[in-house]
Formats: structure tokens, C-alpha cells, sequence
């Protein structure tokens, strides 16, 4: 396979460069990489490539780049096939355009024409819209198409399912015939090939067709994601399935890093890759997923690529891979060499689709798995301590322990004693039932502070400036207690922990909240415990 191009290296300008990096956007994806210079030296194109491939932004970056800033508009008119599509496209085109202050609306039926008329007068550069309400616009008088330079047809084949084709047509006609034009589609049936024989000039036809995959043999699942929040679904999958080392892919660097921050706030110590890090930062968080530091890397495909790292359990996809090839990459990132291991994906229900696309082009089985509920959750917290609490029985030396245990249950009944000590290991755990399989063992990243000591999670970390002495400072100026008694700081790239005797703990946490350190707000709270080995 050749190197894998950039987007600069596809003749993308400045302007839309700095705009998909803000966006996240790594490198191109296959049917970018085959489109965008064609489409930005004025070619017909085909594009063709499965859903979920970035076919969007194949013929947006083009079609913005080729925006005549002086000239009349509108200048690009892009048919959708629903009304969701058009607000969806239309967002990215003007993510993409932010930088070139082009102007965007959204057209499609069900909303009220006036508002639609008053936006189109008001100059657009970009229309995007479904061929119905387009069509209508058109017999009003109120959409000119006579300075466009591109249009643009996408999901050719569903609109082409939903009748469309008429309207298409009607619309084409009406189009100036000194015009690029193309069609992208995930498929490219009869009637859509004669349309483009009609209305495309010497088009190329660019396909990314999936080579045939072999997925390795790991068991996989998906999981439907409604109703709430894909974090909450993510912890709770951690919480119940018992990982020990997980790699959990985003699609993009900003997702890598709002994951992260959200689940280091849930207490779960996390590392984060992704291309924006320098080279020894991610070296850094490597090694301590390596050395079982933190259990959950987060990852960008590109930062994650061609990483072997020994016992990762679990591949969670939390958003969806892009392409069937990018999914059988993540998921060889577990059951390495003859060990098993497990992906699971978490789809909106809207990208069901999507999965079974992936799996039919990879061979493989994806059965559809069912989310935890919060009762399974606390139902896995307890069988947790059930373990645990027969190993440490197991093993018999209960020295002062069985002393105090006599003493208590004096007082109450040893079934009460017992009781009340598996509710405060429980509520310590905050029902997380982290740990179990594999779970790491090492107590400096542990939640267990020294006796009397009580550990808080702090939201910054190296990558942030922080450095141990500001945490004193900080503590000790106005949180009541002296810098000798702040206890061990353990300070990772995005987060730290600190230990501080119990009794202030409420104290420190206020001081802290109201602190800014290095010009950004600190946010800490009670470390979780966690119940794991
Ligand atoms: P398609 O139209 O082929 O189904 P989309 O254009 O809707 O696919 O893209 C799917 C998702 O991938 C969108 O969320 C989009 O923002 C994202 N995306 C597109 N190109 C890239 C890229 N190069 N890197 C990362 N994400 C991308
Ligand atoms: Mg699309």
C-alpha cells in the first residue's frame, strides 16, 4: 500500500486545512485521498465508497476551495436525500468553510418556505437541500441556479430509492451547463449510471471497494446506544464486563480527549494517543498502559496503528469505525498471538447499518449485546466484593482485624458487623466494580491512600504545567492545613491525584475548586475507590 497521504497533500489550502484539523480530522480517508484533487481541478466525479467513508467532506473541501469570494451566488447546490442529510451536510460544510466565511442554508420541506426565502435572499454560497423543496424554490423563482459552479448529488442511490429521480433531473436542467458536477454514492446502480451518461462530461469513476478482510478470531459485539449518554454506556460495559487492559478508539482527536477528561472525572484512570501529542507524551502514556499504570487507552486510529501491546482484553469502539478495513485494524489490537480477547462497538442506532456493513465485507459474526443496566452494574460491584472478600478469607491472617471484628460484634451481631463493612467497601466503590480480570495490582495508582489519608482526584495533570509545588501552594495557602501535610502526589499527563489527611478533605476540595492554576480552573473530588485486585 502507497504512503498514506495528508490532506495537504491532496492540494488542500490553508484556510480548509486549519479547519479539519480543528475538526479533528487526522488524514484523509480512502475516498478523499481518490476525489478531492480530481474534484479540485474541476473533473466529474463518481465517488464512489460504503457509508460512514467521508464522502461528505470529499466533495465539501473541493467545492469550497473552488468558491469564487467576489462572484455572484450561489455557487455550489448539493441534493440530499432528507431533510436530516441536508442539516447534516450543511454542518459540516460550514465546519469545513468556517475559515473562508462562506455562507450556507439548509433548504428541505417540512420547514416554513418564508424563512427559507429570506435566507436565500439574504446570499448564500451553498445551498444544500432536498430536490422537492428545492424544486419548488425554483418554480417560486426564489433559488437562482444560474452562477453555479459545482452540483453535487449525495447518497445518489437513496434518492434515487425515494423517487427522486425526476426532480433530480428537473433540477440539472435548470442548472447552467458550464458546471462540474458529481454524483456520490455508496452503490451504483443502473439508473444513477445512465444519469450520470446524461448529465456528467467525461466523469471519472473512483471506488473504494473493500479488499477482502479476514477478520481475526475474536468474539464481537455491538451494542445500541439510545436513550443515554455514550459515556454512561461505555462505564457501565467496563464496570460490568471486568476488563483488565482496554484500548477504546474515538474517531477523532477532540474525541480522544473529551473521552479521556470525562472518564478520569468518573475516576477511571485513562491515558490518551492521538497525533496532537508530542512524541514523548505519548511515549509516556504508552508506558504506563504498558506497565498496567491505567487500564483504558484512548485512541485515535491513526496514533493507535500498528501498536502490539501485550494483554490488551478488550477493543471498544466508541464511536464506529470508518471503513471495514479500519475496524479489522482496531479490533487486531486485542487476542494477540493465540490469546483471547474481545471488541465490542457502540452504535447509534442510526449506524446499524453501518455495522452490519462491516461485518458482512469482514466475514465475521457481530451479535448484538445488551447494555447493563444500573442494577447489573451494582449487581457486578457486589459480586466483586464477594471475590475478594473469599480471597482474603483464603488467606487467613486476619491479624488485628479479627481482633476488631471480636470487638464489634459484641456490639451488634456478626451479620450487622459484616454488613456494615461490605456497604463501606460498596460505597467506597461508588458501585464501580472496576478491577476483576486482569485488573492492575500496583498501589501507586491505586485509590487507597495511607491510614488517616484520604486521596483526591485533581483534573490537571503534566501536560497541563502542573507541578507538585503548585498543588501545595495551593492546598496550603488557604485550605487550612500546612504543606507538610499534603501526602503523596502522583501526577499523570491529564490528571493527578494527592493525598491529604481525611479530615480536611471537604476543606481541600472547596480551596481547590476555587483555585486556577496556570490560568485554568481546577476542578478535584474524592478519589474513587476502586474494588479491584
Ligand atoms: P458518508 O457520507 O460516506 O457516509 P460521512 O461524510 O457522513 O460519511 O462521514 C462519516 C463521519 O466521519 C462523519 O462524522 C465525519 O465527520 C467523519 N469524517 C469524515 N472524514 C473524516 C476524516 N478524514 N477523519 C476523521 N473523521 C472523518
Ligand atoms: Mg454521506
Amino acid at each position: 500500500m502507497a504512503q498514506p497521504a495528508s490532506f495537504a497533500d491532496l492540494g488542500i489550502t490553508q484556510p480548509i486545512l486549519a479547519a479539519l484539523s480543528d475538526m479533528g480530522f487526522e488524514e484523509p480517508s480512502p475516498i478523499q485521498v481518490q476525489t478531492i484533487p480530481h474534484m479540485l481541478a474541476g473533473r466529474d466525479v463518481i465517488g464512489q465508497a460504503q457509508t460512514g467513508t467521508g464522502k461528505t467532506a470529499a466533495f465539501a473541501v473541493p467545492a469550497l476551495q473552488r468558491l469564487d469570494s467576489d462572484g455572484p451566488r450561489p455557487q455550489v447546490l448539493i441534493l440530499t436525500p432528507t431533510r436530516e442529510l441536508a442539516l447534516q451536510v450543511a454542518e459540516e460544510v460550514a465546519r469545513i468553510g468556517v475559515n473562508l466565511g462562506a455562507r450556507e442554508a439548509a433548504i428541505y420541506g417540512g420547514q416554513p418556505i418564508e424563512r427559507q426565502i429570506r435566507a436565500l435572499r439574504a446570499g448564500v454560497d451553498v445551498v444544500v437541500g432536498t430536490p422537492g423543496r428545492l424544486l419548488d424554490h425554483l418554480r417560486r423563482g426564489t433559488l437562482e441556479l444560474r452562477h453555479l459552479r459545482t452540483v453535487i448529488l449525495d447518497e445518489g442511490d437513496e434518492m434515487l430509492d425515494m423517487g427522486f429521480i425526476d426532480d433530480i433531473e428537473a433540477i440539472l436542467q435548470a442548472a447552467p451547463g458550464e458546471r462540474q458536477t458529481a454524483i456520490f454514492s455508496a452503490t451504483v446502480p443502473l439508473p444513477i449510471l445512465r444519469l450520470t451518461q446524461r448529465y456528467l462530461r467525461n466523469p471519472v469513476h473512483l471506488r473504494v471497494t473493500p479488499e477482502h478482510l479476514i477478520a481475526p478470531s475474536i468474539e464481537q459485539s455491538y451494542y445500541e446506544v439510545r436513550g443515554i449518554d455514550r459515556t454512561e454506556a461505555l462505564c457501565r460495559l467496563i464496570d460490568v464486563l471486568g476488563m483488565g487492559r482496554a484500548i477504546i478508539f474515538c474517531r477523532t482527536k477532540r474525541g480522544v480527549d473529551e473521552l479521556t477528561a470525562a472518564l478520569q472525572a468518573r475516576g477511571y484512570p485513562a491515558e490518551a494517543i492521538h497525533g496532537d501529542m508530542a512524541q514523548p507524551q505519548r511515549n509516556r502514556a504508552l508506558a504506563r498502559f504498558r506497565e498496567g499504570g491505567s487500564e483504558l487507552l484512548v485512541a485515535t486510529d491513526v496514533a493507535a496503528r500498528g501498536l502490539d501491546i501485550e494483554g490488551v482484553t478488550h477493543v471498544i469502539n466508541f464511536d464506529i469505525a470508518q471503513s471495514p478495513e479500519a475496524h479489522v485494524h482496531r479490533i487486531g489490537r486485542t487476542g494477540r498471538v493465540g490469546r483471547s480477547g474481545a471488541a465490542l462497538t457502540l452504535v447509534l442506532p442510526r449506524e446499524v447499518k453501518q455495522l452490519r456493513a462491516i461485518a458482512d465485507s469482514t466475514g465475521a459474526r457481530i451479535p448484538r449485546g445488551i447494555l447493563p443496566s444500573p442494577a447489573d452494574v451494582a449487581a457486578a460491584a457486589r459480586d466483586s466484593v464477594r471475590r475478594q472478600l473469599l480471597e482474603v478469607l483464603g488467606e487467613a491472617d486476619l491479624g488485628e482485624c479479627l481482633d476488631l471484628a471480636r470487638e464489634l460484634a459484641e456490639a451488634s451481631s456478626p451479620v450487622m458487623v459484616a454488613a456494615a463493612a461490605l456497604k463501606m467497601v460498596l460505597d467506597a466503590g461508588r458501585g464501580s466494580a472496576r478491577g476483576g480480570a486482569g485488573g492492575n495490582d500496583s498501589g501507586s495508582d491505586g485509590i487507597t491512600a495511607e491510614p488517616g489519608m484520604q486521596r483526591l482526584f485533581v483534573n490537571m495533570g503534566g501536560r497541563q504545567g502542573l507541578r507538585p509545588g503548585d498543588i501545595v501552594r495551593a492546598i496550603s495557602g488557604t485550605g487550612g492545613i500546612s504543606g507538610g501535610e499534603v501526602g503523596v502526589i502522583d501526577i499523570h499527563d491529564d490528571f493527578s491525584f494527592v493525598e491529604i489527611p481525611r479530615a480536611a478533605a471537604d476543606r481541600v476540595i472547596a480551596v481547590l475548586r476555587r483555585t486556577r492554576i496556570g490560568g485554568r480552573p481546577v476542578n478535584a473530588e474524592v478519589a474513587r475507590a476502586r474494588n479491584g485486585g
